[in-house]
């Protein structure tokens, strides 16, 4: 049967030989597991600072084979300290915060790696010794996921067995993240699980606001702000501003955001946790028993990819929050591109989409029609854990937790690809400028591919809008009277007028009237850079300027 969550005493299984003399000094209860070495400012990397080495012949070529096999530039890495320092990244404020060391739940540090290159693992691990106080941190656990490069083997076992509080278990079989995080929690001793990836540094002081919250709320997943550390330089990106939020579109992609107005007004303080309506992906706190009531993570996912939207979904709707501390910071090697195949991420989101997203599911396979026919096996257990935690609609988590998400309309025939009567085969396309920059750039005619992603609009007939809507916030196509072609840009929010320029008339006939310029949309197959695109022209009856949408497949 249904039990309420029920927090206890999260730092009674755990209490440490912390004095309890009233006396005892704020900054020796702080104390690390480890010291730092002494500072050599010399050091290359020191203070987290960009190397660049100007290298020639063998040693230039060394570094691009690094490059080549970890997507990170492991030569540099090998070059700087495995304990250097960082500058101070946080608000200021945050230097002002007095925790209470003997009534802080404990933690374990749960660290899980596939073929992770030494010294960025390496760094990660001693950097969590360095900055997490002694009396906080349980242990750190480092797992295995069946890694097969020889510097993780006996060496690894070797090196570390010569560190205090770290404990290396290995996975028989690859895994995935969810699995081996899974297998370095059912051997965590600390009140308070902590997930971390294998190439991070820790900012001094980055523990303390994550237990401290958790102590106050053990519903709350906390999550530190992430900051960057550069895969080329090894430069630590941070700042002290306010940081970002996590949200998504309705591809399943994660997605940055400022914090909103909303939550701005809710806080009390700069050092207040800030709600996000996801987290970005394995860099967060949770209390022990509230992650095993909520259901942990989903064992059925394989790899990397969607887990992160998951177990978001899951903490908003099942009754806990989602939080990143501003004073909490730690630094991630985001990669050049990704260092090994992450195909399974497909099915890992239409799990999450099909148990947590109700009729919502739907506006993600629109933009993902393959997604419908991915083999995602069994979620009848998830289901069922959803019921009987008497989670809530997801309808309640966008209306309540993601208020300014846009949610698409997706009437029948009026969204999927945007094919031309006159010139068959061809659909509206569109390839914005990058991943976190939508606009200004062209809309195009390419043969009709049917996979949704950038050959997916959507006409919105009450604002008159044509969108390119697989982003979030999502794009609207802009006529231009002197160049005649079509562009994107960013939607106006649903209580802002629509401009005259980013209105379109889809009428009976299928034509597509530019309301601001008069004309209609052609689409013409030589243009100024030789690509087919939709462009202004004065309004005919001829087959170029018909258009019509259809949701998959090839034309009609
Ligand atoms: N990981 C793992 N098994 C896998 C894939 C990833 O243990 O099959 C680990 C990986 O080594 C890292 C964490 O999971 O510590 C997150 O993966 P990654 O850093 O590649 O994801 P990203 O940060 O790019 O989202
Ligand atoms: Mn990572």
């Amino acid at each position: 049967m249904f039990q309420k969550y029920n927090p206890g005493d999260l730092s009674e299984t755990t209490r440490r030989d912390v004095p309890t003399d009233s006396a005892v000094d704020h900054d020796l209860l702080k104390k690390p597991v480890y010291d730092r070495p002494p500072l050599d400012l010399n050091a290359l990397g020191e203070m987290g600072r960009a190397v660049k080495l100007d290298l020639v012949g063998e040693e230039k070529q060394k570094e691009e084979e690094s490059i080549k096999k970890h997507q990170i530039n492991t030569y540099v890495s090998d070059r700087i300290s495995l304990h250097r320092r960082l500058q101070e990244r946080w608000n200021p404020l945050c230097r002002d915060l007095r925790y209470d060391y003997r009534s802080l739940p404990t933690t374990s540090v749960v660290i899980t790696f596939y073929n992770e290159a030494w010294s960025t693992l390496l760094r990660t691990v001693h950097s969590v010794l360095e900055t997490s106080p002694d009396v906080l941190l349980r242990e750190v656990v480092l797992v295995d996921d069946y890694s097969d490069r020889e510097h993780l083997k006996e060496p690894l076992a070797n090196y570390i067995s010569n560190l205090k509080k770290v404990r290396l278990i290995r996975a028989t079989k690859r895994e995935g993240l969810v699995r081996a995080r899974l297998l370095g929690a059912s051997i965590a001793t600390g009140d308070v699980l902590t997930f971390l990836d294998c190439h991070c540094e820790c900012h001094d002081g980055w523990l303390e606001p994550l237990l401290h919250r958790i102590k106050k709320e053990p519903t709350a997943v906390v999550c530190p702000v992430i900051d960057v550390v550069d895969w080329n330089t090894f430069q630590y990106l941070g700042n002290a501003g306010e940081p970002q939020i996590g949200g998504f579109d309705w591809r399943l992609v994660f997605t940055w955001h400022s914090v909103p107005e909303s939550e701005q007004g809710r806080r009390r303080s700069a050092v207040d946790v800030i709600r996000s309506p996801t987290m970005a992906g394995g860099l967060f706190a949770i209390s022990k028993t509230y992650f095993q009531y909520l259901g942990t993570y989903d064992t059925g996912m394989e790899v990397w990819g969607g887990e992160n939207l998951e177990v978001s979904f899951r903490i908003w709707q099942c009754g806990g929050s989602l939080e990143i501390h501003p004073c909490s910071h730690v630094g991630h090697v985001f990669p050049k591109k990704a260092p090994y195949s992450r195909s399974k991420a497909l099915a890992n989101s239409v799990r999450a989409a099909e148990v947590w997203m109700d009729e919502y599911k739907e506006l993600y396979y629109h933009r993902n029609p393959h997604a419908r026919l991915e083999a995602f096996g069994d979620v009848t257990d998830r289901r069922k854990l959803r019921a009987h935690l008497g989670c809530k609609d997801f309808k309640w988590f966008l209306e309540n937790i993601y208020p300014d998400i846009h949610v698409p309309e997706d009437r029948p025939g009026m969204f999927g690809m945007l094919g031309n009567r006159g010139m068959t085969n061809y659909c509206f396309d569109y390839n914005p400028p990058g991943d976190h920059n939508m606009e200004g750039h062209r809309i195009i005619l390419y043969p009709c591919h049917g996979m949704g992603q950038n050959q997916f609009f959507e006409y919105s007939s009450d604002r008159s809008e044509l969108r390119y809507n697989t982003r979030e916030p999502p794009g609207c196509a802009v006529g231009d009277a002197v160049s005649t072609y079509l562009t994107v840009h960013l939607c106006k929010k649903p209580q802002q007028p629509v401009p005259e320029d980013q209105k379109f008339i889809l009428r009976e006939d299928g034509s597509l009237y530019h309301v601001m310029t008069q004309k209609c949309v052609q689409a013409v197959d030589q243009t100024d850079n030789g690509t087919p695109a939709p462009v202004l022209r004065p309004c005919s009856d001829h087959a170029h300027q018909k258009w019509f949408f259809e949701e998959k497949g090839g034309v009609a």
